[in-house]
């Protein structure tokens, strides 16, 4: 990857594992799995995941400035920043059950 491809992954992968943490687990501790590969055409597909609380509106948690958790002054921008750093981005969650992003970067 050049070094700007480099650093979108790096701030996507950071939004996402900040998310597993102070979300997912809460005030628990958990495991966040990471699953990375290279596809083709010249393409970094990345998985984050958790098993923690899960997201109830995924729509309404991806919209800009949301959050959940004010009280921690989180400005509610980590999904938009991963969004706009990947060409494909996806998220499954079942509350109780975890949630899963899945990314993909095109690699020039
Ligand atoms: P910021 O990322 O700007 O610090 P944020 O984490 O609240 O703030 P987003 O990353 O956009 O903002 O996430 C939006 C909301 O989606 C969160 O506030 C939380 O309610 C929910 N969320 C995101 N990731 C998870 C997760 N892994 N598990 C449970 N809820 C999540
Ligand atoms: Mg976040």
């Amino acid at each position: 990857p050049t070094l700007d491809e480099l650093n979108d992954i790096k701030t996507a992968v950071s939004e996402a594992v900040t998310n597993c943490i102070v979300h997912g687990y809460r005030d628990s501790v958990g495991t966040v799995t990471m699953t990375v590969q290279l596809i083709e055409p010249a393409t970094v597909e990345i998985m984050v995941r958790d098993q923690g609380c899960g997201i109830e509106d995924i729509d309404l948690a991806m919209q800009p400035l949301y959050t959940s958790r004010e009280d921690l002054e989180r400005s509610g921008m980590g999904f938009t920043i991963m969004q706009s750093f990947a060409d494909v981005f996806r998220v499954e969650s079942t509350p109780g059950v975890g949630t899963s992003l899945h990314m993909e970067k095109k690699l020039s």
